[in-house]
């Protein structure tokens, strides 16, 4: 069924947005201007005017299911414009679905509005300013991403994000903080910090110096992290590359500026598969350098990624990663069986291996650290802790909250009963006590 743009109220645009928290950030940028320009949102298919489908082509399986979104979005709506990472391969999306109104790539907002305003135009006569100062989200009101560069300079082998976003190219660091700032003042409590490579952040500007509240500012992942914890809210950094400075932002996790929260993904432990995915390959000295974070920091969670079943990964190679994680005890684990990513580097090695190994070593990986995590977390309980309040659960009758050493939407959940916490709201934090742990989750009751 195609809709028709419907005449006497304002013209109303869907969005389906995929893919990663990045790609999430890009949304909401899309849905801010959309706000600006006076058009509305529509919740569904039928109230829309035309549909924005925000697309993930990170993996083939991302990108099968973005073309699947595209084909539901055309076959619900009928008026479809396609952004995001598959964008850029704009020639076969339109081989497969010619009705799409339009293709453009990753973070090219302005042809998305352009797209927009030839579909359905703007109202005439829109005069009010619907957007807040903090810009439109898809989060929930006291969380949110905050993106501090685009791009990456890196070459990981498996990796097309370098081709489909991009080298880096880092925000100033004033408009970093002044974004910061006015979502805190909308409500924020914790920020989540987010880029392809968050540890590079400021390379390329060389560190520019900018005056923010009269202190000299460096464009640089240490005096960010500590600018944003000066904010008095809960700050999370996520995909740190695995650089040696990371050791300065460990000091403002022991000082408790930022949260004790390192997302730093890995993906291997063995020299030679980290070799051919052009990653540091110096394992001993990292788990040296987990080390002496967890002396600087103690209570630090370490988060991380790996790929089994990489080209050429032998049993050894995969052996070898196991005991290394045994020895290096993450807090916080997921991992991807590999895929042959269109356009990477990777596929070319030799020595492929069959999808069922590479799945296989994924299930034992993971079984190996669901104990990790069930006695890292069994080792908490009788713990005092500050936690989150994430949502309410009226079926379960439960308080779902998180701590410091979780993310949201990745990591676990602190599950408190809502008739010792009847008066908690979405946004609260809390003090608890931990009273018992699951595999991944933590019970707790208010202290
Ligand atoms: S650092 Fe991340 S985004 Fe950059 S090439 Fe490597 S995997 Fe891709």
């Amino acid at each position: 069924m195609n809709s028709s743009i419907r005449n006497g109220s304002s013209p109303r645009i869907g969005i389906v947005s995929l893919g990663c928290p990045k790609a999430l950030v890009d949304s909401e940028r899309i849905i801010t201007r959309l706000r600006a320009e006076g058009y509305e949102l529509s919740p569904d298919y039928e109230g829309a005017d035309a549909v924005i489908v925000n697309t993930c082509g990170f993996l083939n399986s991302a990108k099968a299911e973005s073309l699947a979104a595209i084909g539901e979005a055309l076959a619900e709506n009928g008026r479809v414009i396609v952004t995001g990472c598959m964008g850029s391969e704009g020639s076969k999306i339109l081989a497969r679905y010619p009705d799409v109104l339009a293709v453009t790539g990753p973070q090219q907002f302005e042809a998305v509005m352009k797209a927009v305003h030839e579909a359905v135009p703007p109202p005439h006569d829109y005069k009010r300013d619907l957007v807040p100062p903090a810009g439109l989200k898809l989060t929930p009101r006291h969380y949110a991403w905050l993106k501090i560069s685009e791009g990456c300079s890196n070459s990981c082998t498996f990796c097309i994000i370098p081709r489909l976003r991009g080298p880096l190219v880092s925000r100033p660091v004033r408009e970093v903080l002044l974004e910061a700032e006015r979502l805190v003042e909308s409500g924020v409590r914790e920020l989540l910090v987010i880029s392809q490579d968050t540890s590079a952040y400021g390379l390329d500007l060389r560190y520019a110096v900018e005056i923010w509240k009269d202190r000299e500012v460096r464009a640089h992942v240490t005096d960010l992290a500590r600018e944003l914890g000066r904010l008095g809210i809960w700050v999370r950094m996520h995909y740190l590359y695995p650089y040696p400075h990371l050791d300065s932002l460990v000091e403002l996790m022991a000082e408790g500026l930022v949260l004790p929260y390192m997302d730093l993904p890995l993906q291997h432990a063995a020299p030679a598969v980290l070799r051919a995915m052009k990653r540091p390959a110096d394992e001993e000295k990292m788990l040296r350098r987990i080390e002496s974070w967890r002396k600087i920091c103690p209570d630090l969670a370490i988060r991380s990624t790996f790929i089994t079943g990489f080209p050429g990964e032998t049993e050894q190679d995969f052996e070898y990663l196991l005991q290394w994680l045994e020895e290096a005890r993450l807090d916080r684990v997921g991992c991807f069986a590999y895929e042959d990513v269109d356009g990477a580097a990777a596929n070319a090695l030799p020595n492929s291996l069959p999808t069922e190994v590479r799945a296989e070593r994924r299930a034992r990986l993971m079984e190996l650290q669901a104990k990790i995590s069930a006695s890292i977390l069994a080792a908490r309980v009788g713990r005092t802790t500050e936690v989150l309040v994430d949502s309410i659960d009226e079926e379960d009758d439960l308080v779902i909250a998180r701590s410091r050493w979780d993310a949201p939407e990745i990591d676990g959940e602190v599950w408190i009963s809502r008739a010792l916490a009847s008066g908690a709201q979405p946004g609260d934090m809390m003090k608890v006590r931990i009273t018992g742990s699951q595999t991944y989750d933590l019970e707790a009751e208010p202290a």
